[in-house]
């Protein structure tokens, strides 16, 4: 199977649809989708409408639990919250019910899938180094974690024979997996909010048939998405972001 992985889109609607466009040529299965629908961007109802019209295998993020469930809403900084706030006013009932059915985690044969991190999900914490990537390795069994949260694009790859973690960036080249002998947590990076410095929209191709993974960049009416979240009355800062990928 080759499946397009996706996180942190965030109601980023011409980064979604340069994705879809640009990951057609990948030739995927099916859609794995990392968490994080709405938040931050201008855009929520209409990301939400796509998704669903693609239809992944999903799973919760932070910022969709909140938008569901104010009481999470302490967990942000006041940009985020605030946007969140804007995001719960202004999302379809439709779409918070689609939402409402993603998974904390899921399954797909030896694949777990998350949004923040494999052994308690709903804590929200970050895997953004090497030690944190070990940490969670040991406390987990599966062959390949995927991953989001971070909106940072990552290979981590663990050798169960000397308990040791290193990491690998995937982006434009692919990494081929050794799946007999080691095991993987795969971070395709963010589509509506990337933040390693390169404002392109990211996303990952894995071919489990193969076992390879890739992200790829591609350009997005930056312009057009930064414009919408001023015109809404959101925090201009998160509007300003998308132009360094911060
Ligand atoms: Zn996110």
């Amino acid at each position: 199977m080759r499946y397009l992985v996706i996180s942190d889109i965030h109601g980023n609607l011409e980064a979604f649809k340069a994705v879809l466009k640009a990951s057609k040529k990948d030739r995927f299965d099916k859609v794995i989708f990392l968490g994080d629908v709405v938040g931050y961007g201008a855009d929520p109802s209409k990301v939400c409408k796509l998704l669903k019209e693609i239809s992944p295998i999903c799973v919760m993020g932070n910022h969709d639990a909140s938008v569901l469930n104010p009481k999470l809403l302490s967990w942000f900084n006041p940009y985020a919250r605030f946007a969140l706030e804007w995001t719960a006013e202004h999302l379809t009932e439709n779409c918070k019910n689609y939402m409402r059915e993603f998974p904390e985690k899921t399954k797909l044969d030896d694949m777990l899938i998350v949004h923040s991190n494999p052994y308690k999900p709903q804590s929200w914490e970050y895997i953004l180094s090497r030690l944190d990537a070990l940490f969670y390795f040991q406390k987990t069994s599966e062959k390949v974690i995927l991953f989001g949260h971070t909106h940072i694009p990552v290979v981590y790859e663990y050798n169960p024979e000397s308990e040791n973690a290193a990491s690998v960036s995937p982006v434009g080249r692919e990494i081929q997996l050794d799946i007999e002998n080691m095991r993987y947590m795969l971070n395709p990076g963010s589509v509506g909010q990337p933040r390693d410095n390169d404002p392109r929209a990211a996303y990952g191709i894995l071919d489990t048939d193969k076992w390879t993974f890739t992200v790829k960049r591609v350009d997005y009416d930056i312009e057009k998405a930064a414009q919408k979240i001023i015109e809404a009355g959101l925090p201009q800062f998160l509007a300003h972001r998308l132009y360094t990928g911060e």
